[in-house]
């Protein structure tokens, strides 16, 4: 099979060669996203590569139809990004991969708990300074604090079980219970709740219709004064301009975030000697309390490796029509 695999960056190549050498397919990298504009790259191939910021609705799903095109394989988990319905109705069947180590996106949400806490960006510049204060870098014990989970799948049961080796209090919300997340001490409340009673609250659902926005105005309200929120499953999930509000007037006290609503117009990009924009995430660099990484959570080795021998998996799947859950029916 021909894929033609869009946004491709050095470590995909690096990760995909190898998985696609075992086999009889083969891959052509483009650099360009997947939209209106570039669909005429998919003429003579039989399938895309995507990631998430290749946005594939109606026109874009329109164009590489015409050009043959029946499978899409997304090189992720989240699957937001494509118009599933009217991709199936084109006759395309849509392949994601749903389990790349957890841990990565857990880890790194850690990662930014630690960060935003303990200030390790601010005293790693001061020191190559030479200075040696510690004025205004005061953190707070992560232990015997309250953990807030918002969704409870597989990087929630992960987050949860490393929260639970600090000593935390760990409460949850989720449409479904995990029995592997109450069997990491994982108490289950209402969404409420957990905004009312937590530290510290962590995304970890998907971003669809009941989802988008969860976190705006009116919740940021129930919220303690000086909560930490950490965002590293979707950018939509948080209403941005209410976040900001929120920052002003301290409601929000540290807000950590992998992913950003309008990200797709930045990250993955090497922007440095342009402007910028996007005045919202611009607003939100001013804050000393923000931290913003560009949707690496998922970046580590393992999962890299994992997520191309699941994408060439998936082709397999494809075409001996073996029925798999990493295939997007909705
Ligand atoms: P998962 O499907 O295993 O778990 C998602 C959980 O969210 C499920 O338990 C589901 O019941 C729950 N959920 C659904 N709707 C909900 C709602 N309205 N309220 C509360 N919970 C709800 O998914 P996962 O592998 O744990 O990934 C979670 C999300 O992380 C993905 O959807 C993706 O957007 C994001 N992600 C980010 C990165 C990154 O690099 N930052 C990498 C992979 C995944």
């Amino acid at each position: 099979m021909k894929i033609a695999m869009f946004n491709t960056k050095t470590y995909d190549k690096e990760f995909f060669d190898k998985a696609i050498a075992k086999t009889n397919h083969t891959i052509q990298y483009l650099e360009v996203s997947l939209n209106p504009t570039t669909a005429a790259l998919t003429q003579g191939f039989d399938a895309v590569c995507v990631f998430v910021n290749d946005y594939l609705q109606e026109e874009t799903l329109e164009l590489i139809a015409k050009q043959g095109i029946r499978l899409i394989l997304l090189r992720c988990a989240g699957f937001n990004n494509v118009n599933i319905e009217k991709a199936r109705a084109l006759g395309m069947r849509i392949y994601r991969v749903p389990a790349y180590s957890p841990q990565a996106v857990a880890e790194h949400a850690v990662a930014l708990i630690l960060t935003l806490n303990r200030k390790t960006h601010k005293a790693y510049n001061r020191v190559r300074e030479h200075n040696f204060s510690l004025e205004k870098l005061t953190g707070f014990d992560v232990y015997k604090k309250t953990v807030g989970i918002i969704g409870t799948g597989q990087i929630g049961v992960a987050f949860a079980q490393i929260m639970k080796g600090f000593g935390c209090t760990l409460l949850a919300y989720d449409v479904h219970q995990s029995q592997d997340a109450l069997n990491h001490g994982v108490q289950y409340v209402s969404f409420d709740e957990v905004l009312q009673k937590s530290d510290i609250i962590s995304l970890h659902c998907p971003l669809n219709p009941t989802t988008k926005h969860m976190l705006h105005k009116q919740q940021f309200k129930k919220m303690k004064d000086g909560v930490m929120i950490i965002n590293t499953s979707r950018g939509g999930l948080i209403n941005t301009i209410d976040a900001i509000q929120a920052l002003k007037v301290g409601k929000i006290g540290y807000l950590g975030i992998d992913v950003y609503e309008q990200e797709e117009h930045l990250f993955f990009k090497d922007l440095s000697e342009r402007i910028i924009e996007d005045d919202v995430i611009a607003r939100l660099m001013t804050f000393p309390n923000v931290l913003i990484t560009a949707h690496q959570g998922f970046f580590t080795n393992e999962a890299l490796e994992q997520i191309a021998e699941t994408t060439i998996a998936n082709i397999d799947y494809y075409i001996s029509n073996t029925k798999t859950n990493n295939e997007v029916i909705v």
